[in-house]
């Protein structure tokens, strides 16, 4: 035996999902919609005409126009990826070099420091405050100082549910010299988008994913946008067929019906505000067990006490929840998942 995989590679294992069979799954994030009769009917009829025997469009042409439409942006300042996850890969392989330095905040999404490992970059991982919020000077003031050539992170954020306002992160975008990567994967629940600005700026990349609120997680879609000199560079930098033929013809149609998109987000947000309300009331009876920080995307973030015992406790209630340490994300689900959600954890404390 001689060959070795590389140090780099050598510990890595692959990504495990909770897996096992759970009456209640708050863990990922997910829309809890599936797709409308009509919309389904309308994939059918697209996918029926796909031609398998062919490559898709490398350029993803007419999904592109699509996402464009409902966001009211030029189709110029779009690609499209295999997920948004991909793109964050090619975009970290592409733009930074060995040794560069990569800004993150934490806690965010685990794998913009994870692309930055398999770049061979060093990953800056700034602290958040207490209540999760970034400190914008001082972000400022480290990228500039310490010549970081790209600056990560998610807005609203993962895990935290909390967003940053539109005129803070324009602030940073316009005090840096570093590619500012805008992951807006949650921005549909949220208003602080910057996507109808990127071409005010020659450093920023937005990201969105078609995972979350348009609730098709399983097609792994995601978008790219930026000025054209950026675009044009992650264009030729992706692989040419990133996007299959069946993905960007679902995309197309889901795209095509602004007013179906925005009833599913307002559905989602109605399920977001009852969570976070009813646990909101929950934590004025028991302020000492759970504190609550943001809800501004799908899902609610808290700390809890003896987090461990009672992620145990839910998931023997079949319900599972994504823990952190001491902290507990948990997705909005359909009502009673919502209740049965808050109703677990009070009887927790209540016993
Ligand atoms: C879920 C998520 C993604 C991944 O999106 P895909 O398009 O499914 O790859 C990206 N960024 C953040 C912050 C996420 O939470």
């Amino acid at each position: 035996m001689s060959f070795q995989l590389n140090q780099k590679i050598k510990g890595l294992t692959p990504y495990e999902p909770i897996s096992g069979n759970y009456r209640i799954r708050l863990d990922a994030n997910e829309s809890f919609l599936a797709p409308t009769e009509e919309l389904m009917k309308e994939i059918n009829e697209a996918v029926s005409g796909v031609r398998f025997n062919r490559y898709p469009d490398p350029c993803a042409s007419e999904l592109c126009n699509a996402f464009a439409g409902y966001y009211g942006i030029d189709s110029r300042f779009v690609t499209a990826g295999n997920g948004s996850d991909e793109l964050i890969s090619v975009i970290t392989n592409a733009f930074l070099q060995k040794g560069d330095k990569v800004m993150c905040f934490t806690p965010d999404f685990s794998m913009y420091k994870f692309y930055a490992y398999i770049s061979e970059c060093e990953c800056i991982e700034v602290p958040k405050s207490e209540s999760f919020e970034i400190d914008i000077d001082g972000a400022i003031q480290r990228a500039k100082k310490e010549n970081i050539r790209m600056i990560i992170f998610s807005n609203p954020c993962n895990p935290t549910s909390k967003v940053v306002c539109s005129s803070e992160v324009e602030r940073l975008i316009s005090s840096v010299d570093s590619l500012v990567v805008l992951d807006e994967a949650y921005m549909d629940f949220s208003d602080q988008s910057l996507i109808t600005s990127v071409d005010k700026y020659d450093n920023l990349i937005i990201l969105r994913t078609c995972s979350k609120a348009a609730g098709m997680a399983a097609i792994r879609l995601g978008f790219a946008v930026a000025n054209e000199i950026l675009t044009s560079a992650i264009s030729s930098v992706k692989s040419p067929y990133n996007v299959n033929s069946l993905s960007q013809e679902i995309g197309r149609c889901l795209f095509s019906d602004p007013q179906r998109f925005r009833y599913s987000v307002e559905r989602i947000n109605s399920s977001r505000d009852m969570l976070a309300d009813e646990f909101n009331a929950l934590c004025k009876k028991i302020p000492d067990k759970i504190k609550i920080f943001g809800c501004a995307a799908n899902f609610v973030y808290m700390r809890v006490e003896s987090a461990e015992e009672l992620y145990k406790h839910l998931l023997d209630n079949g319900i599972v929840v994504r823990r952190f340490g001491d902290y507990l994300r948990i997705t909005a689900g359909r009502n009673h998942e919502n209740s049965e959600v808050v109703q677990a954890v009070a009887e927790f404390y209540s016993m």
